[in-house]
């Protein structure tokens, strides 16, 4: 499975200067680039920053033709990610969500459950494990 990460991830740092990429490790041993000596920070987008678009055109293409989409544990309260589940359902796909707190899309979704994403999940495995004859 491919992720398409819209918000980066910690696995990587990057130079605030030129932008190049490193393993995080490096910020153990410095916090300025080796190539520019800019400095380095997480390789994440933060607050106010734009998404990257690779990931946010694999995210849009994806959505449209999707034959299902699944919601883990967003509030589906922050622009342009929570465009992507309605993207999905009106291109035709089964919308299911997953969240502690109703969201705004909880009404068009053809499964909700309000609740902790580890333990549901632990459940639906549990339950599909159990449907398709395999033992625990
Ligand atoms: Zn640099």
């Amino acid at each position: 499975m491919k992720v398409h990460e819209l918000h980066g991830n910690l696995r990587r740092v990057r130079c605030s200067r030129c932008r190049a990429p490193y393993d995080n490790s490096l910020f153990l041993e410095r916090d300025d680039c080796p190539a520019c000596g800019g400095p380095l920070r997480p390789g994440v987008v933060l607050f106010g920053e734009m998404l990257p678009e690779g990931p946010m055109d694999a995210a849009e293409e994806l959505s449209g033709t999707a034959s299902s989409f699944l919601v883990l544990g967003s509030s589906l309260e922050v622009s342009p990610a929570n465009a992507y589940p309605m993207l999905a359902k009106r291109a035709g796909a089964k919308l299911f969500i997953i969240n502690m707190t109703p969201t705004q899309l909880d009404y068009m979704a053809d499964g909700v459950i309000h609740g902790d994403i580890v333990e549901t999940l632990e459940e639906i495995e549990k339950s599909v494990s159990r449907g398709s004859g395999r033992r625990e």
